[in-house]
């Protein structure tokens, strides 16, 4: 049964076939959700989805994060759809506000040129700090101290299939350290100077580049050289804790960080997460997890439902059970692109 998970989820990438640990202790793992009072319905919307898809048979708690302190209700209400531990935790102050070499007036412009501009919410500022705090900020929160792995979870998401098996076991057992389930083109124009950026962290710091990472996937085949754009959507991931906390991934933020791209652009955690594990970790340690049927606002991802429990709609899901379908969006055709990019440009 053990092989069952590696064929659903495979992308044949591992050397050998996942397996799971049943006898090692439990991983220190949790859920982990930034999230707003204001955002009450939907994230309870997608916890009934996940706790009934998933975590009631695995009890991991549930980690709160928030810039501002969670309500009476959020908390009774939250705790009232699971039997896990929950926990309500403030964003230091430090981690979402404005560095000091950051010019305001630069700062300013750009808000108002992203907006007019009209690139998403490019005009909020709290908008900004997320994204930073996202990419640059969440692993480092007290409450995580002791955690080793995360499953981000947004408001408003579906979880579609029976998952039964523990998600967090099978990362640690097969040493995975980035799990993701939709990979997509997003709008370059909120991070020009992203590549350009990084290029420059690379010919500064070679050292740190492991010597199985795969760029190849990400970089542009008819103007090569350049970023292509394609990023794991993060507001789903599932991760390992201590990859962000190490020195490669620290040094790469700093550098981003330092040179003001999320606030004179606005730098996204998602391409910043995909440009950092595709340059510090092997690509046989990132997992597609096409076996979680997933949708976050018009983008849904859904497996067959051959292998799968799922209440998705199969008539969405091609023949390679991996296109990602745009909802409701008839001019945006379905776009696979940067999944097959991934898998091999199978
Ligand atoms: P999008 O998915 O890029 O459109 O961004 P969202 O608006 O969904 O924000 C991403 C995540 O950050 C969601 O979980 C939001 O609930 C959370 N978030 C965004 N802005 C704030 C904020 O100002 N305060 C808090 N507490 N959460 C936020
Ligand atoms: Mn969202």
């Amino acid at each position: 049964s053990n092989n069952k998970h590696a064929e659903n989820t495979g992308l044949g990438l591992l050397k050998s076939v996942p397996s799971f640990g049943h006898h090692s202790a439990k991983p220190r793992a949790a859920l982990i959700s930034l999230v707003r009072n204001s955002e009450l319905p939907g994230l309870m919307q997608s916890m009934r989805q996940l706790e009934f898809q998933w975590n009631r048979k695995y009890n991991y708690p549930w980690i709160f994060f928030n810039d501002e302190p969670f309500s009476d209700e959020f908390k009774a209400a939250t705790q009232n759809l699971t039997s896990a531990k929950c926990y309500y935790e403030i964003v230091p102050k430090e981690h979402w506000s404005l560095p000091d070499w950051i010019d305001e007036g630069r700062f300013m412009n750009s808000l108002e040129y992203l907006g007019a501009i009209g690139v998403g919410k490019g005009w909020m500022i709290s908008y900004r700090h997320m994204c930073r705090w996202n990419s640059g900020f969440f692993y480092k929160h007290p409450r995580l101290k002791d955690f080793d792995w995360y499953w981000r979870v947004e408001p408003d998401v579906h979880f579609f299939c029976d998952i039964d098996y523990d998600v967090f076991r099978f990362m640690r057992d097969n040493h995975i350290k980035y799990g993701f389930n939709m990979n997509i083109l997003d709008d370059a124009r909120s991070f020009p100077s992203l590549w350009s950026r990084t290029r420059s962290f690379i010919n500064a710091h070679p050292e740190l580049i492991h010597p199985d990472a795969d760029l190849d996937w990400l970089l542009d085949s008819h103007n090569s050289g350049d970023y292509n754009n394609c990023q794991f959507f993060s507001n789903f991931e599932i991760g390992d804790l201590n990859f962000f906390r190490g020195e490669a991934n620290e040094r790469y933020f700093d550098w981003l960080d330092r040179g003001g791209g999320f606030y004179y652009e606005r730098f996204g955690d998602a391409p910043i997460h995909t440009l950092s594990v595709a340059m510090f970790v092997p690509k046989s340690e990132i997992w597609f997890f096409r076996d979680i049927g997933y949708q976050h606002d018009i983008n849904r991802h859904c497996p067959p439902q051959s292998s799968h429990r799922c209440s998705c709609d199969a008539t969405h899901v091609d023949e390679n059970f991996y296109r990602l379908v745009p909802l409701e969006s008839p001019q945006k055709k379905p776009d696979d692109t940067c999944i097959r990019q991934f898998l091999g440009g199978k």
